[in-house]
């Protein structure tokens, strides 16, 4: 029997546990991509040079970050997101965590429930 034959059967027979491996196999994808473009950006935060990727996050140098996330699922934003910066885009860079919320003080990106502070 090939793989792929077998796979298709095995699939119907049990669906909970190929749903889990399909789950898994997604969260090492985006994590492997995730990876990818820490490395693209420098791997550091553009600010304060911090550099565990732990609290690296990907920002949007223009502030849609959210409204980005917010359009599709995570798992196709880092892939959208790898895309873009592959052809060259510039709008994102790296801030750790820390200076990702300043920045969105400062910028006024973060709203206290819809009302600014
Ligand atoms: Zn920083």
């Amino acid at each position: 029997m090939k793989k792929l034959e077998w796979q298709r059967q095995n699939r119907k027979l049990h669906p909970e546990k190929w749903r889990k491996y399909d789950t898994d196999c997604k969260r090492r994808a985006n994590h492997r991509r995730r990876m990818k473009i820490i490395e693209l950006l420098g791997g550091k935060c553009v600010r304060c040079g911090f550099i565990d990727w732990r609290a690296l996050q990907i920002d949007h140098v223009n502030g849609n970050g959210q409204k980005d996330i917010r359009a599709q699922n995570s798992i196709l934003y880092y892939k959208r997101v790898l895309r873009r910066i592959l052809e060259g885009s510039k709008d994102y860079q790296l801030l750790c965590a820390n200076c990702n919320w300043i920045k969105r003080y400062e910028k006024r990106e973060y709203v206290y429930g819809k009302k600014e502070i």
